[in-house]
């Protein structure tokens, strides 16, 4: 496959100005939708066939997000294209001052195996909804959701628009090495590093959607019924390969007996069996066994069972786990819970602090000063109080890590910042313009100009508005 011949027609196509009309762009989302619509039953069938994951959870987990926003741009994509009009300082006076939404270019979005349609489709409706064109790759891991993704969209797309390409390593090094004019990658912190030094190389733009170790903290003052089962529904969705599941759970001593016994209990009230139409199988034979491998079958309180032709691992919690264990070491990605226990809750924020930042972070408590603690002291990507997972499903808030979790973000408007330029613009008059910026500069002008910025700052005009 030529890549660099979609490429360029990408780029010829985009610098046709036709992708940056808003009602193309409307259209093209429309399209897009009805896609969607007209073939769920295809994507349910390929999605159950890569990794036994169920209709209902693709629709709750990733196409109702889907359509969401697609909706969120059919009903603000008119406002959010429109230039901006901000305030002008002093020394731009008498003009204007805009800022327009620029369409970059030619995007390449490459996406992770554990929710195949929702991280690749996310990003190319921000990517059209911005006026740009895309090459898609999604990952190549579950590959009836690949072929699928490429046979709805290839077919009812110009390819000099948008295209997606099936592959995996060498395909996407093929990819990386086209100037494109931004890179919106989802996947591990160590491909993360390979695409941003690609990325550098031609100094493109990135946004990297990685992941990490997210913990769960309950403290003694949560509700612990809530908490159990907010608890047992993020860690084992989508069999525990979810990038913002919470990894480890930190609980504080004196209430673990009891949480740990309602975990237990709703895990066994939602039978997560083998062949569980709501249970998800793990991607693939690799990291089944690395799954395994990082647990102490001596610590397991519950589960433990697994099943390597359907690649079945039973939800499973480990007690008395420490720091040091090789649970701890890397992101678990898979349905395995570690439960450590704290009794100063000071030193647990200074822990995850001293860790690499997190995709995300969720707290159980009802103590006001706890919660401040947490939001003021701890760095994470994005998390919630008292339930997981749930701030992904609002376009108001930005998606995204932060250190080793990713840089950048999306959803909603926030996606449609990423995958445009904000171009600031000053519109002057011809008239009415002060001399002191231009030569020659004089003591005289320096005093009176010197004399002009000290009043107005006593009237609590800031210094940097005049000087530009
Ligand atoms: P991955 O990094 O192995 O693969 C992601 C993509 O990169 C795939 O499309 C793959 O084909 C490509 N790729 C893999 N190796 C490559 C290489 N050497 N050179 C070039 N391209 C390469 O990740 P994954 O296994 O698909 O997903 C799991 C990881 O993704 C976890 O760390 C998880 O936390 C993270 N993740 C993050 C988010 C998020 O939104 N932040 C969402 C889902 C997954």
């Amino acid at each position: 496959m030529d890549f660099n011949k979609i490429f360029q027609s990408q780029k010829e196509l985009f610098n046709s100005h036709q992708t940056k009309d808003v009602a193309f762009r409307k259209e093209t989302l429309k399209k897009l939708k009805k896609i969607i619509k007209d073939n769920e039953n295809r994507l349910y069938e390929a999605i159950y066939k890569d990794f036994r994951k169920s209709a209902f959870d693709t629709f709750l987990n990733e196409l109702s997000l889907v359509y969401n926003e697609l909706d969120f741009f059919l009903t603000n994509l008119d406002r959010l294209a429109q230039p901006k009009r901000v305030k002008t300082t002093l020394s731009l006076q008498p003009g204007k001052s805009h800022i327009y939404y620029d369409p970059l270019g030619v995007m390449l979005v490459i996406g992770a195996w554990n929710y195949p349609y929702l991280l690749t489709l996310i990003p190319l409706i921000s990517s059209i909804a911005a006026g740009n064109t895309c090459m898609v790759k999604p990952s190549e891991l579950p590959e009836n959701t690949m072929h699928v993704l490429s046979e709805l969209i290839n077919p009812n797309f110009p390819s000099n628009y948008i295209y997606v390409v099936e592959g995996g390593i060498t395909e996407t090094t093929e990819l990386l090495k086209l100037r494109y004019d931004k890179i919106f990658f989802t996947g591990s912190p160590k491909v993360g590093k390979i695409v941003y030094e690609a990325a550098a190389k031609n100094l493109v733009p990135v946004v990297l959607e990685l992941g990490g170790k997210s913990p769960a903290i309950v403290t003694r003052t949560a509700n612990l019924e809530v908490a159990a089962k907010r608890l047992i529904w993020g860690k084992f969705l989508n069999g525990g390969q979810t990038c913002i599941a919470p990894d480890y759970l930190l609980v504080e001593e004196s209430v673990k007996p009891e949480l740990l016994q309602l975990m237990k209990e709703k895990l066994k009230e939602i039978n997560y069996s083998d062949g569980a139409e709501h249970y998800t199988s793990i991607i693939n034979k690799r990291n089944f066994d690395r799954i395994l491998g990082l647990v102490d079958k001596s610590q397991i309180v519950y589960g433990g069972a697994s099943n390597e032709k359907t690649l079945y691992i039973e939800p499973t919690i480990l007690d008395n786990v420490s720091w040091e264990d090789a649970v701890m070491q890397e992101e678990i990605f898979g349905p395995v819970f570690p439960v450590l226990s704290f009794t100063d809750y000071d030193e647990i924020l200074q822990k995850i602090i001293e860790g690499e930042k997190p995709l995300a972070a969720y707290l159980f408590t009802k103590n006001k000063e706890e919660k401040d603690k947490l939001l003021k002291l701890v760095s994470f990507g994005g998390g919630c109080i008292n339930d997981t997972l749930m701030h992904i499903t609002s376009d108001y808030l930005p998606f995204g890590g932060i250190g080793n979790s990713g840089i950048g973000n999306y959803h909603g408007e926030f996606g449609f910042l990423s995958f445009s330029h904000q171009k600031s613009v000053v519109e002057k008059t011809n008239w009415g313009e002060p001399n002191w910026k231009y030569p020659p500069y004089t003591n005289k002008k320096m005093k009176r100009l010197k004399k002009i910025l000290f009043s107005l700052l006593l009237y609590g005009i800031p210094l940097p508005m005049i000087l530009l």
